[in-house]
Parts: structure tokens; C-alpha cells; sequence
């Protein structure tokens, strides 16, 4: 059945070689003939990618006619730091930020002290771009299965809520493969007076082993059932992919029949399962 409602959004983080660089160039005109409403490119914590980011952007400008919005993470960056980057991309036409803090680097405790060259919370963040650019979009994260450095659901919604509250155009979720945690957490935030759209974010599985770790790291819960069905498919990588795009055709499809619009999918720059879900989804 035709979704024409249904828009949908692809991420990318900046490949770190020329070989990952190439592979993403060439991919890129396959992903953008599917008319995604945007595509995002991921930032490094600290400052690591405040060149390879708006390199990697310029790119994909180069090559596609796709709007671009950069994530940019807070942490451990000065106010004056954030604004010029901000000012830099506003000039250039790009006038989507994905704010974020970042994870926690091992020297800073959580919660941050306050000082005043720094922010402390995504939601001042979020306030502070509202402020400096007043048409900019703005997208923050979400976490249906609850942020590891929370200490409980309804504390995180709150989180959200100041985030929402501050101006956020949308909430993008953290990586999910259970749609009964994301429908229960759209309700919770419902309940708590959030209004602002929250698009879920789903992961194409490349690699199952390699999904579980960066799942572990988030907090996001693995189903014993994809460990049942990946784990025999170990050194059969035809049938893993074709696993993988059926999973997630029925992932999103579950969600578009329960009234999502948008799904945010991060890509990890690779074309395959993405476009194989697309196309099946549309
Ligand atoms: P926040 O909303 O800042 O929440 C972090 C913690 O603080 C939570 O426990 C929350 O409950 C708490 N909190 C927030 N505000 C308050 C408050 N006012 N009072 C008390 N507690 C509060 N990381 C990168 O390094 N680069 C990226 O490009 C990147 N892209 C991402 C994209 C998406 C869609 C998502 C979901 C995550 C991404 N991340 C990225 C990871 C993200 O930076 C980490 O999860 C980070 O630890 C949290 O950032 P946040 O702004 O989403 O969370």
C-alpha cells in the first residue's frame, strides 16, 4: 500500500577513510533518489569532528540536493565555540542542528557543574539556538528505553520535556527493536503535556555481533529472538542481510500502521539494508 504521508530521514557519521569516504560518495545518489525528507551527519563528542563533520556535509551537498543538518554535541565546547560552528553552517545554508551533550567523557561527572562559558544542559542548548537563529530546526534525541545516566523513565521524559519546551522541532529516538517500548513511551511523554513530534530512530543490522556492543553501550534492549534467529547466520552473510531487511520492513511498517510518520534511519553509510527497507516500506 502507498504511504504518500510517510517521509522518512537518513544519518551518516563522517567516514574516517578515504576508502569509507568513497564507498559513501558512490552510495549516495542511490539513497537520495529515494527523496528523504533530510539526512543528518553525526558529530564527535569534544570537539573531534568539527572539521570532518562540516567537510562531510559540504559532500553530500556536492552530490544530492537533500536538506543537510549537522548534529553538534555540547559538551566539553565552549558557548563561543558553538555559536561560531552554528554561525559558519547558518551561512552556508544549513540550517538544521541535531543538539546533543554527548557522552560523558572519563574526566566530567554528570551532572555538569555550571559554568558560565559552558552549557550545562541540552535544554539551555536548545534555547540558546532558538535564540540565535529563531527559524533554525532543531532535533534532540529521545530515549524510549530510558538514557543510561537517568535515574528513572519519568526523570528522562521530564529531560525531554525541558528540551521540547525550549523550542525543539522534533525528538529523534535512540535505537529500538521492541515497538512496544517506543508506543509506551509516546503515551508517557503524551501524558506529561509533550507535544513535539518524536520519530523513531531504527538500526539496519550490518553486523549482529558489532550491533550488540554499540546496543549495550546505549542501553537499548537486544531481543533474545534476534539472538535466536542472527546467531546461526554467523558465516552466512546473504542470509543475515536478507534477516535483516525483513526485520525491519516489519519493524517499520508496525510503525507506520500505528500512525508514525517519519522514521529516522541510521544508515552506518551503508546503502544496502536501508534502500532494500525503503522500497519495500513505501
Ligand atoms: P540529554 O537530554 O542531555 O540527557 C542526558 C542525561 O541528562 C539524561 O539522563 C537526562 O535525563 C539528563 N538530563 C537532561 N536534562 C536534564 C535536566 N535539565 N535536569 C536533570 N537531568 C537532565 N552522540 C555524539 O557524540 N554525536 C552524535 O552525533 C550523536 N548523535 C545522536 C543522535 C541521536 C538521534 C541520539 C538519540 C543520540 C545521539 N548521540 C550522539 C548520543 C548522545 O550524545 C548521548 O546519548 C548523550 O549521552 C545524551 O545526549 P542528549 O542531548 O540526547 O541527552
Amino acid at each position: 500500500m502507498s504511504k504518500p504521508d510517510f517521509t522518512f530521514s537518513f544519518e551518516f557519521f563522517p567516514p574516517k577513510t578515504k576508502s569509507a569516504a568513497e564507498k559513501l560518495w558512490s552510495d549516495l545518489p542511490e539513497l537520495s533518489a529515494l527523496n528523504p525528507e533530510f539526512m543528518t551527519v553525526t558529530y564527535g563528542t569534544g570537539g573531534a569532528t568539527t572539521k570532518t563533520t562540516p567537510d562531510t556535509i559540504n559532500k553530500i551537498m556536492e552530490i544530492t540536493n537533500v536538506p543537510v543538518a549537522s548534529h553538534l554535541t555540547f559538551i566539553d565546547t565552549t558557548k563561543e565555540e558553538l555559536r561560531s560552528y552554528i554561525d559558519d553552517l547558518w551561512s552556508r545554508g544549513i540550517h538544521h542542528i541535531v543538539a546533543l551533550r554527548g557522552d560523558m567523557p572519563v574526566d566530567l561527572k554528570w551532572p555538569l557543574d555550571e559554568d558560565k562559558n559552558y552549557f550545562q544542559y541540552t535544554s539551555d542548548f536548545v534555547e540558546a539556538l532558538r535564540q540565535w537563529h529563531p527559524q533554525i530546526e532543531i532535533s534532540v534525541g529521545a530515549y524510549p528505553e530510558k538514557h543510561p545516566d537517568a535515574p528513572s523513565l519519568e526523570a528522562d521524559i521530564k529531560a525531554l520535556k525541558m528540551k521540547c519546551d525550549a523550542g525543539a522541532t522534533r525528538a529523534i529516538t535512540q535505537l529500538f527493536f521492541n515497538n512496544d517500548n517506543y508506543y509506551h513511551f509516546v503515551d508517557e511523554c503524551a501524558a506529561m503535556g509533550i507535544h513535539t513530534p518524536i520519530v523513531p530512530g531504527l538500526l539496519p543490522i550490518h553486523d549482529f555481533r558489532g550491533m550488540c556492543k554499540f546496543a549495550g553501550r546505549c542501553q537499548a534492549k537486544v531481543p533474545v529472538a534476534l539472538y535466536d534467529k542472527f546467531e546461526p547466520l554467523a558465516d552466512k552473510p546473504e542470509e543475515a542481510h536478507k534477516l535483516a531487511v525483513e526485520l525491519l520492513v516489519t519493524q517499520a511498517r508496525d510503525l507506520i500502521d500505528n500512525g508514525v510518520e517519519h522514521i529516522h534511519f541510521y544508515t552506518l553509510n551503508k546503502a544496502d539494508i536501508t534502500v532494500d527497507v525503503v522500497k519495500a516500506i513505501l
